[in-house]
Protein backbone atom coordinates (compact mmCIF):
# COMPACT_ATOMS: atom_id res chain seq x y z
CA UNK A 1 0.00 0.00 0.00
CA UNK A 2 1.57 2.76 -1.30
CA UNK A 3 0.44 6.15 0.88
CA UNK A 4 0.77 9.95 -0.53
CA UNK A 5 2.86 11.16 2.54
CA UNK A 6 3.01 14.45 1.46
CA UNK A 7 -0.78 14.61 1.93
CA UNK A 8 -0.30 13.22 5.49
CA UNK A 9 2.00 15.58 6.32
CA UNK A 10 -0.42 18.55 5.66
CA UNK A 11 -3.35 16.81 7.18
CA UNK A 12 -4.37 18.77 10.35
CA UNK A 13 -5.82 16.36 11.76
CA UNK A 14 -2.68 14.46 12.20
CA UNK A 15 -0.49 17.24 12.38
CA UNK A 16 -1.64 20.94 13.78
CA UNK A 17 -0.97 24.00 11.89
CA UNK A 18 1.61 25.07 14.31
CA UNK A 19 3.81 21.71 14.16
CA UNK A 20 3.76 21.51 10.09
CA UNK A 21 4.95 25.73 10.28
CA UNK A 22 8.00 23.85 12.74
CA UNK A 23 8.85 21.08 10.34
CA UNK A 24 9.11 23.59 7.10
CA UNK A 25 10.76 25.93 8.87
CA UNK A 26 13.55 22.90 9.97
CA UNK A 27 13.44 22.09 6.29
CA UNK A 28 14.18 25.05 4.65
CA UNK A 29 16.46 25.89 6.63
CA UNK A 30 18.15 22.59 6.51
CA UNK A 31 17.73 23.07 2.54
CA UNK A 32 19.01 26.17 2.38
CA UNK A 33 22.51 24.43 4.30
CA UNK A 34 22.28 21.39 1.84
CA UNK A 35 21.44 19.01 4.79
CA UNK A 36 19.32 16.51 4.14
CA UNK A 37 16.59 16.79 6.80
CA UNK A 38 14.39 14.21 8.08
CA UNK A 39 11.61 13.69 10.54
CA UNK A 40 11.96 9.53 12.05
CA UNK A 41 10.78 6.83 14.25
CA UNK A 42 7.22 7.28 16.38
CA UNK A 43 6.64 9.98 14.07
CA UNK A 44 6.69 8.27 10.56
CA UNK A 45 5.15 4.95 12.37
CA UNK A 46 2.01 6.71 13.51
CA UNK A 47 1.57 8.62 10.77
CA UNK A 48 1.38 5.63 8.51
CA UNK A 49 -1.03 4.02 10.91
CA UNK A 50 -3.50 7.14 11.11
CA UNK A 51 -2.55 8.24 14.46
CA UNK A 52 -1.97 11.64 16.02
CA UNK A 53 1.46 12.84 16.25
CA UNK A 54 3.54 14.02 19.17
CA UNK A 55 6.98 13.84 19.04
CA UNK A 56 9.47 15.58 16.23
CA UNK A 57 12.34 13.28 15.85
CA UNK A 58 14.32 15.42 13.85
CA UNK A 59 17.22 13.72 12.31
CA UNK A 60 19.70 15.58 9.32
CA UNK A 61 22.50 14.21 7.89
CA UNK A 62 25.46 16.87 8.39
CA UNK A 63 25.17 19.13 11.62
CA UNK A 64 22.01 19.08 13.59
CA UNK A 65 24.30 22.01 15.81
CA UNK A 66 25.03 23.66 12.84
CA UNK A 67 21.51 23.62 11.79
CA UNK A 68 20.18 24.60 15.24
CA UNK A 69 22.39 27.79 15.42
CA UNK A 70 20.95 29.23 12.42
CA UNK A 71 17.22 28.58 13.23
CA UNK A 72 18.19 30.52 16.35
CA UNK A 73 19.38 33.31 14.40
CA UNK A 74 16.54 33.07 11.78
CA UNK A 75 13.71 32.76 14.30
CA UNK A 76 15.17 33.32 18.08
CA UNK A 77 15.10 30.88 20.90
CA UNK A 78 17.79 29.14 22.45
CA UNK A 79 20.31 26.53 21.42
CA UNK A 80 21.70 24.00 24.05
CA UNK A 81 24.21 22.22 21.90
CA UNK A 82 25.53 18.65 22.97
CA UNK A 83 29.08 18.41 20.92
CA UNK A 84 29.71 14.85 22.63
CA UNK A 85 26.26 13.06 20.90
CA UNK A 86 26.02 16.00 18.01
CA UNK A 87 23.22 16.70 18.86
CA UNK A 88 21.32 20.00 19.96
CA UNK A 89 18.12 21.23 22.10
CA UNK A 90 16.37 24.47 20.49
CA UNK A 91 14.04 25.81 23.17
CA UNK A 92 11.90 27.42 20.47
CA UNK A 93 10.58 31.63 20.42
CA UNK A 94 7.73 31.63 23.18
CA UNK A 95 5.59 33.45 19.61
CA UNK A 96 5.76 29.89 18.03
CA UNK A 97 3.10 28.65 21.17
CA UNK A 98 4.16 25.29 21.17
CA UNK A 99 3.66 22.49 23.58
CA UNK A 100 6.41 20.89 24.15
CA UNK A 101 8.85 24.20 23.79
CA UNK A 102 11.90 22.69 22.91
CA UNK A 103 12.71 20.26 20.63
CA UNK A 104 15.95 17.78 19.75
CA UNK A 105 17.55 18.25 16.26
CA UNK A 106 19.62 14.84 16.14
CA UNK A 107 22.64 14.21 13.55
CA UNK A 108 22.30 11.28 11.89
CA UNK A 109 24.29 8.42 13.55
CA UNK A 110 25.75 5.32 13.90
CA UNK A 111 26.32 3.33 17.66
CA UNK A 112 28.29 0.86 18.76
CA UNK A 113 28.37 -0.86 21.98
CA UNK A 114 31.55 -1.27 24.15
CA UNK A 115 29.14 -4.31 26.46
CA UNK A 116 25.81 -5.38 26.61
CA UNK A 117 23.66 -2.83 28.09
CA UNK A 118 26.00 -0.01 28.47
CA UNK A 119 25.80 3.17 26.49
CA UNK A 120 26.89 3.34 23.48
CA UNK A 121 29.47 5.51 21.46
CA UNK A 122 28.07 7.76 18.94
CA UNK A 123 29.61 8.01 15.59
CA UNK A 124 28.22 10.96 12.49
CA UNK A 125 26.82 8.44 9.45
CA UNK A 126 24.36 8.55 6.82
CA UNK A 127 20.83 8.30 7.59
CA UNK A 128 20.50 4.85 6.33
CA UNK A 129 23.28 3.72 9.22
CA UNK A 130 21.25 6.03 11.46
CA UNK A 131 17.69 3.56 10.79
CA UNK A 132 20.42 0.66 10.96
CA UNK A 133 20.82 1.76 14.76
CA UNK A 134 17.11 1.53 15.92
CA UNK A 135 14.82 -0.90 17.96
CA UNK A 136 12.30 -2.04 15.59
CA UNK A 137 11.87 -2.37 11.88
CA UNK A 138 8.20 0.14 12.68
CA UNK A 139 10.43 2.81 14.11
CA UNK A 140 12.91 2.52 11.54
CA UNK A 141 11.78 4.73 8.79
CA UNK A 142 12.27 8.96 7.59
CA UNK A 143 10.35 10.76 5.78
CA UNK A 144 12.43 13.41 3.79
CA UNK A 145 11.33 17.01 4.45
CA UNK A 146 13.69 19.24 2.47
CA UNK A 147 13.02 20.84 -0.93
CA UNK A 148 11.57 18.53 -3.82
CA UNK A 149 12.29 15.52 -1.45
CA UNK A 150 9.08 16.78 0.87
CA UNK A 151 7.36 13.46 1.57
CA UNK A 152 9.46 10.77 0.36
CA UNK A 153 9.74 7.87 2.43
CA UNK A 154 12.79 5.87 3.20
CA UNK A 155 12.17 2.03 4.40
CA UNK A 156 15.58 0.30 3.75
CA UNK A 157 14.49 -2.15 6.72
CA UNK A 158 11.05 -2.92 5.59
CA UNK A 159 9.26 -1.31 7.94
CA UNK A 160 5.90 -0.41 6.33
CA UNK A 161 5.54 -4.10 5.66
CA UNK A 162 6.08 -4.63 9.27
CA UNK A 163 3.60 -2.21 10.10
CA UNK A 164 0.83 -3.64 7.69
CA UNK A 165 1.51 -7.62 8.90
CA UNK A 166 1.28 -5.68 12.77
CA UNK A 167 4.80 -7.32 13.63
CA UNK A 168 6.98 -5.71 15.90
CA UNK A 169 10.66 -7.11 14.48
CA UNK A 170 13.89 -6.40 15.96
CA UNK A 171 16.60 -5.52 13.13
CA UNK A 172 19.25 -7.62 14.40
CA UNK A 173 20.06 -10.78 16.13
CA UNK A 174 22.08 -8.85 19.22
CA UNK A 175 19.73 -6.22 19.51
CA UNK A 176 17.63 -7.34 22.77
CA UNK A 177 21.47 -8.17 24.09
CA UNK A 178 22.70 -4.79 22.85
CA UNK A 179 20.14 -2.68 24.79
CA UNK A 180 17.60 -5.31 26.76
CA UNK A 181 15.35 -2.44 27.87
CA UNK A 182 13.98 -2.98 23.75
CA UNK A 183 11.89 -5.84 24.97
CA UNK A 184 10.02 -3.67 27.16
CA UNK A 185 9.57 -1.28 24.26
CA UNK A 186 7.97 -3.97 22.10
CA UNK A 187 5.97 -5.22 24.34
CA UNK A 188 4.08 -1.59 24.87
CA UNK A 189 4.13 -1.22 20.96
CA UNK A 190 2.81 -4.62 20.95
CA UNK A 191 0.08 -4.16 23.12
CA UNK A 192 -0.61 -0.64 22.53
CA UNK A 193 -1.15 -1.39 18.53
CA UNK A 194 -2.22 -4.91 18.94
CA UNK A 195 0.60 -6.22 17.36
CA UNK A 196 2.69 -8.98 17.84
CA UNK A 197 5.98 -9.30 18.66
CA UNK A 198 8.34 -11.58 16.64
CA UNK A 199 10.19 -13.87 18.96
CA UNK A 200 12.46 -16.12 17.40
CA UNK A 201 15.28 -13.41 18.16
CA UNK A 202 14.44 -13.43 21.82
CA UNK A 203 13.84 -16.81 22.22
CA UNK A 204 16.99 -17.56 21.33
CA UNK A 205 18.24 -14.94 24.07
CA UNK A 206 17.98 -16.68 27.33
CA UNK A 207 18.52 -14.47 30.29
CA UNK A 208 20.61 -11.64 29.22
CA UNK A 209 19.23 -8.93 30.93
CA UNK A 210 21.01 -9.06 34.04
CA UNK A 211 23.09 -5.78 33.49
CA UNK A 212 20.39 -3.52 33.24
CA UNK A 213 20.54 -0.59 36.15
CA UNK A 214 17.97 -0.61 38.06
CA UNK A 215 17.05 2.93 37.06
CA UNK A 216 16.47 2.62 33.35
CA UNK A 217 14.59 -0.65 34.22
CA UNK A 218 12.43 2.00 36.27
CA UNK A 219 11.91 4.07 33.71
CA UNK A 220 11.09 1.61 31.66
CA UNK A 221 7.77 0.20 34.09
CA UNK A 222 6.95 4.03 34.16
CA UNK A 223 6.76 4.50 30.47
CA UNK A 224 4.37 1.43 31.09
CA UNK A 225 2.22 2.81 33.66
CA UNK A 226 1.79 5.85 31.46
CA UNK A 227 0.00 3.85 29.05
CA UNK A 228 -3.97 3.11 28.53
CA UNK A 229 -3.03 -0.83 28.39
CA UNK A 230 -0.37 -1.54 31.02
CA UNK A 231 -2.11 -4.56 33.10
CA UNK A 232 -1.86 -6.38 29.50
CA UNK A 233 1.65 -5.10 28.81
CA UNK A 234 2.98 -6.41 32.19
CA UNK A 235 1.04 -9.59 32.32
CA UNK A 236 3.12 -10.31 28.60
CA UNK A 237 6.47 -9.35 30.25
CA UNK A 238 5.95 -12.06 32.90
CA UNK A 239 4.54 -14.70 29.95
CA UNK A 240 7.70 -14.13 28.30
CA UNK A 241 9.70 -14.79 31.19
CA UNK A 242 11.05 -11.18 31.39
CA UNK A 243 10.73 -10.32 35.14
CA UNK A 244 12.06 -13.39 36.02
CA UNK A 245 14.69 -12.97 33.89
CA UNK A 246 15.51 -9.53 35.68
CA UNK A 247 15.09 -9.83 38.83
CA UNK A 248 12.79 -12.81 40.64
CA UNK A 249 12.15 -10.50 43.04
CA UNK A 250 9.72 -8.51 41.15
CA UNK A 251 6.05 -9.17 41.76
CA UNK A 252 3.59 -10.25 39.56
CA UNK A 253 1.07 -7.60 38.70
CA UNK A 254 -2.94 -8.92 40.06
CA UNK A 255 -5.04 -8.31 36.95
CA UNK A 256 -8.16 -8.19 39.35
CA UNK A 257 -6.63 -4.17 39.38
CA UNK A 258 -6.25 -3.93 35.83
CA UNK A 259 -9.21 -1.48 35.13
CA UNK A 260 -8.41 0.65 38.73
CA UNK A 261 -4.89 1.85 36.77
CA UNK A 262 -7.23 3.83 34.33
CA UNK A 263 -9.11 5.42 37.52
CA UNK A 264 -9.10 9.68 37.79
CA UNK A 265 -9.53 10.73 41.33
CA UNK A 266 -12.83 12.40 41.67
CA UNK A 267 -12.22 16.24 42.37
CA UNK A 268 -13.47 15.96 45.97
CA UNK A 269 -10.95 13.71 46.52
CA UNK A 270 -8.61 16.65 46.65
CA UNK A 271 -5.63 13.70 45.43
CA UNK A 272 -3.68 14.40 42.03
CA UNK A 273 -3.77 12.24 39.22
CA UNK A 274 -0.65 10.66 39.40
CA UNK A 275 -0.76 7.17 37.35
CA UNK A 276 2.79 6.45 37.05
CA UNK A 277 2.66 6.56 41.61
CA UNK A 278 -0.89 4.54 41.27
CA UNK A 279 0.12 1.73 38.59
CA UNK A 280 3.41 0.92 41.15
CA UNK A 281 0.81 1.20 44.38
CA UNK A 282 -1.68 -1.65 42.51
CA UNK A 283 1.39 -3.93 41.42
CA UNK A 284 3.18 -3.98 45.39
CA UNK A 285 -0.25 -4.39 46.40
CA UNK A 286 -0.68 -7.89 47.01
CA UNK A 287 3.27 -8.37 48.49
CA UNK A 288 5.08 -7.83 51.45
CA UNK A 289 6.78 -5.25 52.91
CA UNK A 290 10.11 -6.97 52.60
CA UNK A 291 9.62 -7.26 48.60
CA UNK A 292 8.55 -4.02 48.68
CA UNK A 293 11.88 -3.14 50.51
CA UNK A 294 14.10 -4.89 47.48
CA UNK A 295 12.01 -3.88 44.62
CA UNK A 296 12.53 -0.12 46.16
CA UNK A 297 16.49 -0.77 46.27
CA UNK A 298 16.21 -2.54 43.18
CA UNK A 299 14.70 -0.27 40.92
CA UNK A 300 15.92 2.60 42.85
CA UNK A 301 12.74 4.27 43.71
CA UNK A 302 12.62 7.63 45.04
CA UNK A 303 11.90 7.78 48.55
CA UNK A 304 8.22 9.28 47.94
CA UNK A 305 7.44 6.16 46.10
CA UNK A 306 9.28 3.98 48.60
CA UNK A 307 7.32 5.72 51.56
CA UNK A 308 3.73 5.41 49.40
CA UNK A 309 4.37 1.32 49.17
CA UNK A 310 5.15 0.44 52.57
CA UNK A 311 2.34 2.93 53.59
CA UNK A 312 0.16 0.96 51.70
CA UNK A 313 0.96 -2.64 52.31
CA UNK A 314 0.73 -1.23 56.14
CA UNK A 315 -2.66 0.16 56.10
CA UNK A 316 -4.11 -2.98 53.57
CA UNK A 317 -3.02 -4.79 56.74
CA UNK A 318 -4.23 -2.49 59.38
CA UNK A 319 -7.87 -2.16 57.46
CA UNK A 320 -9.69 -4.86 59.72
CA UNK A 321 -8.51 -3.33 62.84
CA UNK A 322 -9.91 0.14 61.81
CA UNK A 323 -12.83 -1.11 60.66
CA UNK A 324 -14.59 -0.29 63.77
CA UNK A 325 -12.69 2.82 65.00
CA UNK A 326 -13.96 6.71 65.50
CA UNK A 327 -13.43 8.94 62.63
CA UNK A 328 -10.49 10.34 64.94
CA UNK A 329 -8.60 7.21 65.38
CA UNK A 330 -9.29 6.83 61.44
CA UNK A 331 -8.00 10.42 60.80
CA UNK A 332 -4.77 10.40 63.11
CA UNK A 333 -3.83 7.18 61.39
CA UNK A 334 -4.79 7.88 58.03
CA UNK A 335 -2.84 11.58 58.27
CA UNK A 336 0.37 9.80 58.33
CA UNK A 337 -0.21 8.01 55.19
CA UNK A 338 0.67 9.44 51.52
CA UNK A 339 -2.97 10.17 49.78
CA UNK A 340 -2.35 8.19 47.06
CA UNK A 341 -1.57 5.43 49.17
CA UNK A 342 -4.90 6.03 50.77
CA UNK A 343 -6.70 6.89 47.07
CA UNK A 344 -5.44 3.45 45.71
CA UNK A 345 -6.42 1.35 48.82
CA UNK A 346 -10.03 3.14 48.43
CA UNK A 347 -9.75 2.17 44.82
CA UNK A 348 -9.44 -1.52 45.51
CA UNK A 349 -11.26 -1.83 48.75
CA UNK A 350 -13.85 0.92 48.73
CA UNK A 351 -14.04 1.36 52.33
CA UNK A 352 -16.04 4.21 52.99
CA UNK A 353 -13.84 6.13 56.25
CA UNK A 354 -10.60 5.99 53.18
CA UNK A 355 -13.37 7.70 51.43
CA UNK A 356 -14.63 9.82 54.15
CA UNK A 357 -10.95 10.96 55.42
CA UNK A 358 -9.97 11.93 51.94
CA UNK A 359 -13.40 14.54 51.32
CA UNK A 360 -14.21 15.42 54.88
CA UNK A 361 -12.51 14.40 58.04
CA UNK A 362 -8.60 15.48 57.07
CA UNK A 363 -10.04 18.91 56.80
CA UNK A 364 -12.27 19.27 59.84
CA UNK A 365 -10.56 21.29 62.41
CA UNK A 366 -11.04 22.65 66.00
CA UNK A 367 -11.68 26.49 66.21
CA UNK A 368 -9.32 26.99 69.38
CA UNK A 369 -6.28 27.62 68.65
CA UNK A 370 -2.49 28.69 71.03
CA UNK A 371 -3.31 32.68 70.89
CA UNK A 372 -6.72 31.37 72.49
CA UNK A 373 -5.02 29.16 74.92
CA UNK A 374 -2.95 31.63 75.99
CA UNK A 375 -6.02 34.36 76.41
CA UNK A 376 -7.49 31.59 78.61
CA UNK A 377 -4.14 31.74 80.75
CA UNK A 378 -2.80 28.80 80.03
CA UNK A 379 0.80 28.65 79.87
CA UNK A 380 2.74 28.10 76.92
CA UNK A 381 4.00 24.36 76.82
CA UNK A 382 3.25 20.70 75.76
CA UNK A 383 -0.25 20.78 77.14
CA UNK A 384 -1.19 22.73 74.22
CA UNK A 385 -0.72 19.76 71.95
CA UNK A 386 -2.56 18.05 73.90
CA UNK A 387 -5.89 19.89 74.19
CA UNK A 388 -5.63 21.02 70.98
CA UNK A 389 -5.81 16.88 69.85
CA UNK A 390 -7.82 16.44 72.20
CA UNK A 391 -10.45 19.26 70.78
CA UNK A 392 -10.12 18.10 66.89
CA UNK A 393 -10.75 14.89 68.10
CA UNK A 394 -14.30 16.30 70.20
CA UNK A 395 -14.95 17.46 66.25
CA UNK A 396 -13.71 14.74 64.18
CA UNK A 397 -15.89 12.20 66.90
CA UNK A 398 -18.57 14.68 66.76
CA UNK A 399 -19.27 15.43 70.09
CA UNK A 400 -19.06 19.07 69.88
CA UNK A 401 -20.65 20.21 66.83
CA UNK A 402 -20.09 23.80 66.62
CA UNK A 403 -18.10 26.69 68.88
CA UNK A 404 -19.65 27.37 71.40
CA UNK A 405 -19.84 23.68 72.39
CA UNK A 406 -16.27 23.62 71.62
CA UNK A 407 -15.94 26.24 74.46
CA UNK A 408 -17.50 24.29 77.02
CA UNK A 409 -15.85 21.39 76.21
CA UNK A 410 -12.63 23.36 76.62
CA UNK A 411 -14.20 24.13 79.71
CA UNK A 412 -14.42 20.75 80.92
CA UNK A 413 -10.62 19.80 79.96
CA UNK A 414 -9.29 22.98 82.11
P1 LIG B 1 6.42 6.38 21.71
O1 LIG B 1 5.13 6.56 20.98
O2 LIG B 1 6.42 5.23 22.63
O3 LIG B 1 6.98 7.62 22.33
P2 LIG B 1 8.64 6.70 19.91
O4 LIG B 1 9.00 5.88 18.72
O5 LIG B 1 8.40 8.15 19.71
O6 LIG B 1 7.39 5.95 20.55
P3 LIG B 1 10.90 7.30 21.62
O7 LIG B 1 11.24 6.61 22.90
O8 LIG B 1 10.58 8.73 21.63
O9 LIG B 1 9.72 6.42 21.02
O10 LIG B 1 12.08 7.02 20.62
C1 LIG B 1 12.17 7.65 19.35
C2 LIG B 1 12.83 6.73 18.35
O11 LIG B 1 14.17 6.45 18.78
C3 LIG B 1 12.16 5.36 18.22
O12 LIG B 1 11.14 5.39 17.28
C4 LIG B 1 13.31 4.48 17.77
O13 LIG B 1 13.54 4.63 16.40
C5 LIG B 1 14.50 5.10 18.50
N1 LIG B 1 14.75 4.42 19.78
C6 LIG B 1 14.27 4.74 21.00
N2 LIG B 1 14.73 3.91 21.94
C7 LIG B 1 15.53 3.03 21.32
C8 LIG B 1 16.32 1.93 21.74
N3 LIG B 1 16.35 1.54 23.01
N4 LIG B 1 17.04 1.29 20.80
C9 LIG B 1 17.03 1.67 19.49
N5 LIG B 1 16.30 2.69 19.03
C10 LIG B 1 15.57 3.38 19.92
Amino acid sequence: MQKDLSRLLRDPNLIPFAKQNLLSRIANQAAALNMPCYIVGGFVRDLLLGYPINDLDIVVEGDAIKLGKSLVEKYGGKLTPHHKFHTAVWRLPSSFILHPSSLDLITARSETYSRPAALPTVTPASIEDDLRRRDFTINAMAIRLDGDHFGELLDPLNGQADLEKKIIRVLHPRSFMDDPTRIFRAVRYEQRYSFHLELSTFDAQPATFSPLSGGRLRHELDLIFKEENSAAMLARLHQLGVFDAFDPCLPKFNADYANLLKSVPPAEFGVSEDQVTAGYLLWVLDSTAAVVESLARRLVFSSALTQACKSIIQLKKDLPALKTSKPSAWTFYLEKIPLQAIYVLWLVFRAPALREFLVHWRHVKQNTNGAILKARGIAPGPRYKNLLSQLRQARLDEVVKNEKEEEEFLNRLL
